[in-house]
């Protein structure tokens, strides 16, 4: 069996080899989706040189505290007058600023009477203030916006005035989900004797929804041979990106997916790692037209099955589109934990912060791997190394924020 470090630097090293899909979509329609190329400035920003406050433009003269009037230039409606040292025009933020003129006074620096305008006492003028100078953001050809970045608000506004009206984007990897077992029946029915609800494909769908991922949910099917491979085979041929499905990878009589995978031709990475909750499950590749897809046979349990998820999916589709790492915090152990093997933990448990900026966590709860409920009363999971035995109240643990 692998360790917990072994089996998360495989299944990085396939995330890093997949091909993902780019798609062109209108700069409306970009927000919260990750940029595929590199935008350049197509032009000076600003393209012009403006000015910074509503105020009056003058040539600077040391010796010069009043000016007529000559005139007023409004954003966007620049004309040109008839300059000499003791001029200046009224002007708006953002308006084109005269050849002549090198330095703005704000307008609430200034005393305006009829058409002059007169230096308040005690206001200190520098040549060039108030100037937003041509090409001061960004020149013409320079790297605006690199790609791979999660597009956000401010950086729509960035792509606006490069004039990219259509922005590259990463198309969402197609996320296929299918449980297996005998015992499931949907949600709209009711358990009767030893059935139970399909739980888990709802987690995952959630989970690679949040990623901003499509999710298909294929729903659930039962523990038959000849079902499963006709199943698997049809969407190993289709064009998902990745599949995984639940149920059927332990020890078990009926655990037929793993060897199903491999008898339909998907190569195995690994099969159970070092771990708990989550240890059966099963990663490997399949590829076909030259492209890669990503396999995984997690465990039936809706919390194993979904730590699977946290530890071993979530991770790499954030990096790889551009959106950040799973958030760990250092937090104080408000209560003893049990651990007496040397798997790596993932503990379900509730943490708060103090208001100071420090963290507790508390985790009375059951760790079964069944338990759904207290997977549901719980915001992070404690990961605890393989070394670390029973650790106890007061001690810093590491929790990984669900
Ligand atoms: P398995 O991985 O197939 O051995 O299943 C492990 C446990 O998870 C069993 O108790 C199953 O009943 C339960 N289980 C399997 N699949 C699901 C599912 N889709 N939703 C909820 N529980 C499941
Ligand atoms: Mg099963």
């Amino acid at each position: 069996m692998i360790s917990y470090n072994e089996a998360v630097k495989s299944i990085e090293k396939e995330f890093n080899t997949i091909i993902i899909d780019i798609e062109e979509i209108p700069l409306e329609m970009a927000s919260q989706r990750t940029l595929a190329e590199n935008v350049y400035a197509d032009v000076n920003l600003p393209p012009f040189d403006n000015s910074a406050v509503d105020g009056i433009a003058i040539k600077f003269n040391k010796d010069i505290t009043k000016w007529n009037i000559i005139g007023e230039i409004s954003a966007g409606n620049f004309s040109e007058f008839d300059f000499n040292d003791n001029s200046a025009v009224s002007i708006m933020t953002g308006s084109k600023i005269p050849e002549f003129c090198d330095t703005i006074i704000p307008v609430e620096d200034i005393i305006l009477y009829k058409q002059s305008a007169t230096i308040k006492d005690q206001v200190k003028i520098k040549t060039g203030m108030n100037i937003r100078g041509m090409g001061s953001d960004i020149k013409s050809g320079e790297l605006v916006l690199p790609e791979n970045i999660l597009l956000k608000s401010r950086h729509l506004a960035a792509a606006a005035s490069c004039g990219k009206s259509v922005l590259k984007v990463l198309s969402p990897l197609q996320i296929a989900v299918l449980a297996t077992g005998d015992e499931l029946i949907d949600v709209s029915e009711k358990p009767e004797n030893d059935k139970i609800r399909v739980s888990n494909t709802y987690a995952l769908c959630s989970g690679i929804k949040e990623l901003n991922q499509s999710p298909l949910n294929l729903g659930f099917i039962k523990d038959n041979r000849e079902l499963i491979k006709l199943r698997l085979r049809k969407v190993l041929s289709s064009d998902v990106n990745i599949l995984i499905t639940t149920g059927g990878v332990s020890v078990g009589k009926f655990d037929y997916v793993k060897d199903l995978f491999k008898e339909l031709g998907v190569k195995e990475i690994f099969w159970r790692a070092n771990i708990k909750p989550g240890k059966p499950a099963f990663f490997g590749i399949f590829e076909v037209n030259n492209k890669k897809k990503l396999i995984f046979g997690l465990p039936g349990n809706p919390v194993s099955s979904l730590v699977n998820f946290e530890i071993y999916i979530k991770p790499f589709i954030l990096k790889m589109y551009g959106m950040g790492k799973i958030e760990k915090v250092s937090a104080f152990l408000e209560n003893d934990l049990n651990k007496k093997d040397n798997k790596r933990h993932f503990m379900k448990a509730y943490l708060q912060e103090d208001g100071g900026g420090r963290y507790h966590v508390t985790s009375h709860i059951s760790q079964s791997s069944g338990n759904l409920v207290e997977l549901s009363k719980s915001n992070c999971l404690i990961e605890i190394d393989e070394k670390k035995l029973n650790p106890r109240k007061g001690e810093t643990v590491t929790c990984i924020k669900i």
